[in-house]
């Protein structure tokens, strides 16, 4: 399988002619290759993005008729939904039925958004001035850039793509070089419904080469990322010369509150898969355990004895349960701060290295890792590992484990668990996150904002706001009858 760039309605090479392996981190076989652009193919694609929004009849075509289009892709991925789960699954070696739910939530973000594309006609507001009517309509931003991460490749392109679209944006995406597979995938798509040349357009590459102009380029009115936190700040900076729109969605270190009045096997559960779900390459993974010290003993012990029953293999196998890290350089990432919560004092309780069996060797896995007697000034504790890595602290009151909880520069995510609702929402209240879940952990839908507090990033993806967002708000104010103002004599 060979990948191209989508640029101006046609597949094209990279100017260069350079090309990437793309690897399966299960076993580190070749599954693809794919066009590895550099500077002049981003220039290329704003360009025709540019041209298509400045010329082009996207931004003036009826939103029912924007709306149906991106149905039509919901559809075409729905229609599809086992080959781009099985691509996934390639590309990232997360398991099956993770990245056919994965394909399911992403058709419902296009059907989401495609039945919103024409929902919001603006409004008449009363004008507090005599003769006149006031009114506010919204219209597309104009050319966006878009640059997704490796963990969900193709849902977090989801959560950019269809919104901007059925706003009537044109846009240019550039998935991780290393998961690029099913974002190209759905750019078939995108040509089979008819989308205008220039509307949609793929780069690939790596952020360095194809990244940056996304972000400096004076002709890009909005930049929308998704990724790591040092990125996100030279995006922010590189974004600055032409004081474009900005969206971004950093990392979380997400907080787990257990109350000893919790359900203690559902709770034991959920923390379960709150940070080892995806062998925790999740931004909103519950890497942070804060646990009641009262019930700490028998949690900490349940939970250690389900981690080390969690079967690691091949996405593909059924019986699978976690896949491995992403690539070689973060599973030494990782392993780098399993080092450091070791020389920070921390207790390693289980886990901390690659498993032994024979069939996992050639796959970049690591053991499901939890770090007892953890103190929150620890950078165990403070910084995002992305990995199945768990600190555990404990709390006596309330108001410590919401202080502990919002205790960290991150404010993506967290979660509360207890039987007493008032206490939890109490809690849930006082939580410095933009999504905090009550005795559950991770549900997210198309309908519900998503994004982060503090330095987890800001603006919003999904949810009416996720298509607000990329829309300009402009006020239209009309004298009905004009007269001389008379101010200057
Ligand atoms: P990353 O920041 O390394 O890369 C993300 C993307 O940015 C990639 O496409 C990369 O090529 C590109 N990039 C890198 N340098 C760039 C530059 N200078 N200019 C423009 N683009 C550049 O992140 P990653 O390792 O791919 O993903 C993991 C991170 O993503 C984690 O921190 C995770 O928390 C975060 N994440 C956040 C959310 C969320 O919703 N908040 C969701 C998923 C992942």
């Amino acid at each position: 399988m060979h990948i191209q760039m989508y640029i101006d309605g046609e597949w094209t090479e990279a100017t260069e002619g350079n090309k990437r392996e793309i690897i399966n981190p299960f076993n580190q076989e070749v599954i693809a290759t794919a066009s590895e652009g550099t500077r002049s193919d981003s220039e290329k694609a704003i360009a025709a993005a540019r041209k298509a929004c400045d010329e082009g009849s996207w931004a003036s075509t009826p939103a029912s008729e924007r709306g149906e289009m991106v149905r039509l892709v919901g559809q075409k991925i729905k229609d599809n939904r086992e080959e781009l789960a099985h691509l996934e699954t390639l590309d990232t070696g997360k398991t099956l039925e993770e990245s056919l739910g994965d394909m399911d939530d992403i058709a419902n973000v296009f059907f989401y958004f495609a039945g919103l594309a024409d929902k919001d006609g603006g409004e008449v507001i009363e004008s507090p001035l005599p003769d006149s009517t006031s009114k506010v309509v919204r219209e597309p931003i104009g050319v966006c850039t878009q640059i997704t991460p490796w963990n969900y490749p193709l849902l977090q392109a989801a959560w950019k793509l269809a919104p901007a679209l059925a706003a009537g944006n044109t846009l240019v995406i550039k998935p991780s070089e290393i998961t690029p597979l099913t974002t190209a995938k759905v750019f078939e798509f995108f040509e089979e419904a008819g989308f205008p040349a220039g509307v949609v357009n793929l780069v690939l590459g790596t952020g360095a080469e194809v990244g940056a102009l996304l972000s400096e380029s004076n002709d890009v009115d909005l930049v929308s990322f998704t990724g790591g936190i040092e990125t996100g700040k030279t995006i922010m900076q590189a974004a600055s010369g032409n004081v474009k729109k900005i969206a971004l969605e950093l990392g979380g270190k997400n907080p787990n509150i257990v109350f000893a009045d919790a359900d203690f096997e559902t709770a034991v559960d959920q923390a379960l898969n709150a940070v080892f779900f995806h062998a925790g390459q999740v931004c909103s993974a519950g890497s942070r355990l804060l646990v009641e010290e009262s019930i700490h003993d028998a949690f900490v012990e349940k939970l250690v004895e389900r981690a080390a029953w969690i079967k690691l293999g091949n996405g593909f196998d059924e019986t699978t349960e976690s896949g491995p890290l992403i690539s070689a350089e973060h599973r030494e990432k990782v392993e780098r701060y399993i080092q450091i919560g070791l020389d920070e004092g921390a207790t390693l309780a289980v886990g901390g290295k690659r498993p032994e069996q024979a069939d996992l060797k050639n796959g970049f896995f690591l053991e499901p890792t939890i770090f007892t007697n953890c103190k929150n000034d620890m950078r165990i504790v403070q910084e995002e590992v992305f990995g199945p890595v768990l600190t555990v602290e404990t709390f006596t009151t309330a108001d410590e484990a919401i202080a502990k909880a919002n205790d960290t520069i991150y404010g993506l995510a967290g979660a509360v668990f207890s039987t007493d609702i008032d206490k939890a929402e109490m809690v849930a209240g006082k939580l410095r996150m933009g999504t905090v879940w009550i005795n559950d952990f991770h549900p997210y839908f198309a309908q519900a904002p998503w994004g982060g507090y503090k330095q987890s990033g800001f603006g919003r993806e999904l949810g009416k706001i996720g298509l607000e967002e990329y829309t300009e708000v402009k006020h239209i104010f009309r004298n009905k009858n004009p007269q001389p103002v008379g101010w200057f004599k």
